[in-house]
């Protein structure tokens, strides 16, 4: 049986074209799910469907390399991982191709999302031994006859869960991280981007000689749900809040740690010194690249009063020409057809409240395409300032001073990211915005810096992925400590005696008894 997630309805622009997935076609009597271009409904791919045995099994095999890959050296799976990752750079054009086919971005946008995904399998491979590897750390005064050290473990094998709109770089900040700590991987992609999922995993095995370091199984919101009860030794999960809910309560039944990056509802942060230009270019880079469909995409902007007037008129100028769809448009469709009904719904609820449209508006909103709609003065209460809208949409709001600003983008359930925008006091704003990431004077710039920890507390989740902490965040830390020589105090066992009581005090009081206090 074959089923189809919701497709757009009108009639495809072009014939199908042939479908680019690498994966063999799957065997007769499996139950399938078709992956569809969301710009003209063409059936990009046939997945196989996911069961709970599927799953199982998979993860059992992981389990089984986990042993050899986990018993690797830091340089040898580096040596792997670096060999993937230019297997991935030689065929980016056959990557970004797939990408495209399965999410409607432009090409351009497909090769930036994935170059930047290449750069983070790099970083992962070459810093995981000195992140991970054994470090000694200082044993103090009372211990000082022990060797103390900590290093990093793997936990075994990761189940990741991924979305659809960045289907390549939003799972390998998982991954990429996952596997040069040395853990197993068994990836349930989005049921938009299957065979996104599958390319990197048929990658990888290339590299590996067909073990299953990286495994794809896809399938529809069922499969992802089977891997958080499938013993996986952690779940790390991107997608929508609503979900990462779901997937928190089913891990809780195994007590499987999860890691949750979820969406957000981003400012960006105008100062009365800033250069207004560029910040008018990057709030709308940040709001509609993508169709808007970015976790850490911009959807409130707060503008400083003395420059308000001047930042709408640049930025609606900018806007000009932008359009979704058509030859060499720089705005794809929106991917999941149902996210329409969520974006018309949010620009409603704004302009029922007293908004007013400075460009596009509900007319904008077509079946598969929605064209670039720019809001002014939209009521803090409306959906369009408290929920994600995930569509190519800015509203932006007067603020009389910084704090106000900083107050207004504070005020939200979520806490992913944001920008800033200010001469004298970027650092000093930034510091205060309750986000994970937050980039002065640039938009979405820490998503491009490997050594940068990445994600969000409140409702975008918890945990890190990327950087030193992304690839703590698959591992368990192991201390040990070695007795060098015999103690001076005996102060672990029976023998103790009041002597070395009395010089236990005499020491503790010397280091700890004092006043002195940090400055
Ligand atoms: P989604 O929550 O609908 O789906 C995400 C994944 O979860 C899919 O693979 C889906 O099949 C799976 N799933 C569905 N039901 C499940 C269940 N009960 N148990 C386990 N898995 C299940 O999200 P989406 O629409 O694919 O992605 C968009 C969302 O992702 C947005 O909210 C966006 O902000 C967020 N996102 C966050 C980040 C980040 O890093 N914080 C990055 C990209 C996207």
């Amino acid at each position: 049986m074959t089923s189809t997630i919701p497709a757009p309805t009108s009639a495809p622009a072009a014939g199908p074209r042939r479908p680019i997935s690498s994966a063999p076609p799957p065997a007769e009597g499996v139950d399938t799910f078709e992956s569809l271009d969301p710009a003209t409904g063409d059936v990009v791919g046939v997945h196989p469907v996911g069961s709970p045995e599927d799953v199982a099994l998979a993860v059992e095999r992981a389990r089984e390399t986990a042993r050899w890959w986990g018993g690797l050296s830091f340089a040898e799976r580096a040596d792997h991982l670096l060999t993937w990752r230019s297997v991935i750079t030689r065929r980016l054009p056959q990557l970004a191709e797939l990408v495209h086919r399965e999410t409607g971005k432009p090409h351009g946008d497909a090769t930036l999302e994935a170059s930047l995904a290449i750069d983070h399998i790099a970083w992962a491979a070459k810093n995981a031994k000195k992140v991970l590897g054994p470090s000694s750390v200082p044993a103090g005064l009372v211990m000082a006859n022990q060797a103390a050290s900590v290093e990093y473990k793997p936990l075994g094998v990761v189940g990741v869960i991924g979305p659809w709109n960045y289907p390549v770089f939003t799972p390998v900040g998982s991954i990429a991280y996952a596997l040069a700590a040395g853990n197993t991987v068994v990836f349930k992609p989005s049921e938009y981007t299957p065979g996104v999922g599958q390319w990197l995993a048929d990658t990888l095995a290339e590299v590996v000689g067909g073990r299953a370091v990286l495994q794809c199984v896809t399938g529809l919101g069922e499969t992802g749900s089977a891997l958080c009860t499938s013993g996986v030794d952690k779940l790390a999960f991107t997608g929508s809040g609503a979900t990462g809910k779901k997937v928190m309560a089913a891990c809780a039944e195994t007590l499987t740690p999860v890691l949750i990056e979820a969406g957000g509802k981003d400012s960006l942060i105008v100062d009365e010194d800033a250069d207004v230009t560029a910040a008018a270019e990057a709030a709308l880079w940040g709001g509609m690249s993508n169709a808007g469909q970015t976790c850490i995409g911009t959807e409130r902007v707060y503008v400083h009063r003395a420059v308000f007037a001047q930042f709408v008129d640049e930025i609606t100028e900018q806007a000009r020409g932008l359009r979704a769809g058509g030859a060499g448009a720089q705005i794809g469709p929106i991917t999941m057809p149902s996210q329409v009904d969520v974006i018309r719904s949010h620009v409603q609820d704004a302009l029922d409240k007293g908004a007013t449209v400075v460009l596009g508006g509900p007319e904008a909103i077509g079946e598969r395409f929605v064209q670039p709609t720019i809001l002014t003065f939209v009521p803090e209460s409306s959906s369009e300032m408290t929920d994600e809208t995930f569509g190519p949409t800015l509203a932006i709001n007067p603020v009389d001073s910084m704090e106000e600003a900083v107050e207004r983008t504070n005020a939200t359930r979520y806490g992913l990211a944001g920008a800033v925008y200010s001469k004298k006091r970027g650092m000093e704003i930034a510091r205060q915005v309750r986000s994970g990431m937050t980039s002065v004077n640039s938009v979405i710039a820490f998503a491009g810096v490997p050594s940068l920890p990445f994600g969000g507390v409140g409702e975008s989740g918890f945990g890190r992925i990327h950087g030193a902490d992304g690839l703590k965040e698959f591992t368990y830390a192991k201390s040990i400590t070695r007795q060098r020589f015999k103690p001076p105090l005996n102060l672990t066992s029976f023998q103790r005696d009041e002597k070395a009581e009395k010089a236990l005090g005499l020491i503790v009081t010397l280091l700890h008894g004092g006043k002195k206090t940090l400055r």
